[in-house]
């Protein structure tokens, strides 16, 4: 037996080493476009990018760990086409090889700015590589500009803002972080910002950034403001690697279709990761999340599924983000919630917002309270009654109330 993993991220290590564990014993090829082995990119644009952590350091798993394992490891090699008939995949090498499970775990790519797409000079943070080459460019740079005020934009503007540079982060939302967190959150972490110089502009897309003749970019704002900077980052979202799964003809829509089990509209192939439209079933409908807990979580279901161990995918999400000194740790969607309530004082920059739903809590975000977040995890996932007046009340521990 044989099983393909397309893509070498968070998802295509952990399928190849979930099944080693489940004691599956045929062949695994793993097949990286990347010519690193899978790493750890929540650190791109925290402390590697500020450069307080090597790059050593982000490799998820040594070379012998693939060795050990025998995971046969083909980085810099890209899967270009996959035949589901004839079961197999093709590479930019010119290999085909044949597979009885293939599992696409290809991620997704930065979204160009509209009518940019061939821009030089425009910066995105998704790969190593384009750390590299931001970290080159900042070489006496004083100014960036971020487009786009979603967790990659703010982390950026965080860290550049502490390696010296005047940051401006402009929002097409009324709010930064839109549909991510409250407005309360939103506005607290805009004031975070504003209060180390970060110029916050919301509600205004950049339209037109054009390289300046004497250096630097100025963008147009729909607003009609102009702002120059001498570095661009673009920060506008991904788009799911799912291209190569569309062509051979798998139900794709906003990313890789598939159900509770990580299994696509073809019985011989999975997805798992941030390339996945899944069904988790805490919730209803489905969902493409872009997290390190989502894409370990799926591709362990999807080694299951492989060596006939199936579990539906049923873990609770959680996800976090650095931005200075401050950890806000999430746990649960708050998608869809009519009610919000402080636990702590904001001001004292430790406190958690609690996100109910008719009543009942579906999520809480926490910043400085890993407390909270540990509590959080394990009362969402136990799916525990508790009251709003109860959540705001910290005289009693949130850990109290886990049954
Ligand atoms: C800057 C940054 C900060 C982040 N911070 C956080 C955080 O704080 N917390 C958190 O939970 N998550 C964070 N995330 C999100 C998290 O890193 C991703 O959700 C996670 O890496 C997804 O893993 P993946 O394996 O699905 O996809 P990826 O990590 O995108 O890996 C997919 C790999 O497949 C390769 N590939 C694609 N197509 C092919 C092909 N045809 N052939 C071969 N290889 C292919 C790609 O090149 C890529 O290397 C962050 C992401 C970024 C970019």
């Amino acid at each position: 037996m044989a099983v393909v993993i397309v893509g070498g991220g968070n998802a295509g290590l952990q399928v190849a080493d979930s099944l080693r564990r489940k004691g599956f014993e045929g062949d695994i090829t793993l097949f990286a476009e990347e010519a690193h082995l899978p790493y750890q990119r929540p650190p791109l644009s925290k402390k590697f990018l500020e450069g307080a952590l090597a790059e050593a350091r982000l490799t998820l798993r040594p070379e012998k760990f693939y060795a050990d394992r025998a995971i046969d490891v083909r980085l810099d090699t890209k899967v270009t086409h996959i035949d589901k008939d004839a079961k197999t995949v093709l590479t930019d090498a010119g290999e085909s090889i044949a597979y009885d499970q293939l599992v696409f775990a290809t991620g997704a790519r930065p979204r160009p700015l509209p009518g940019h797409e061939q821009q030089k000079g425009l910066h995105f943070i998704r790969t190593i590589d384009d750390i590299h080459a931001l970290k080159e460019d900042l070489q006496g740079k004083k100014s960036a500009l971020l487009i786009g005020g979603g967790f990659i934009g703010l982390e950026a503007a965080a860290t550049l803002t502490t390696l010296g540079l005047k940051a401006t982060v402009v929002e097409a939302m009324p709010s930064i972080m839109p549909g991510l967190v409250a407005p309360e959150l939103a506005e607290f972490f805009r004031k975070a910002h504003e209060a180390k110089g970060v110029t916050i502009i919301e509600g205004a897309s950049a339209s037109n950034v054009d390289a300046n003749p004497s250096g630097g970019f100025t963008a147009m704002l729909s607003d009609g403001r102009a702002v120059s900077a001498d570095i661009v980052v673009i920060g506008i979202g991904v788009i799911p690697n799912s291209e190569i799964a569309e062509a051979a003809g798998l139900a794709c829509e906003r990313g890789i279709l598939v159900d509770e089990f990580g299994a696509t509209s073809d019985p011989s192939v999975y997805a798992a990761g941030d390339c996945a439209t899944g069904v988790i079933t805490r919730y209803e409908g489905r969902t493409r999340l872009e997290s390190v807990q989502n894409a370990v979580s799926q591709a362990a279901v999807v080694a299951g599924s492989i060596v006939g161990e199936k579990a539906a995918y049923a873990d609770l999400p959680w996800f976090w983000s650095d931005q200075y000194d401050l950890k806000l740790q999430m746990a649960g969607l708050s998608r869809g919630y009519d009610q919000t309530v402080v636990r702590g004082d904001m001001e004292s920059r430790s406190f958690s917002i609690c996100y109910f739903k008719s009543g009942v809590l579906i999520a809480i975000d926490s910043v400085n309270a890993i407390k909270d977040h540990m509590a959080a995890k394990k009362l969402l996932d136990a799916g525990t009654d508790i009251t709003p007046e109860q959540c705001a009340d910290t005289d009693t521990p949130l850990k109290d109330y886990i049954a």
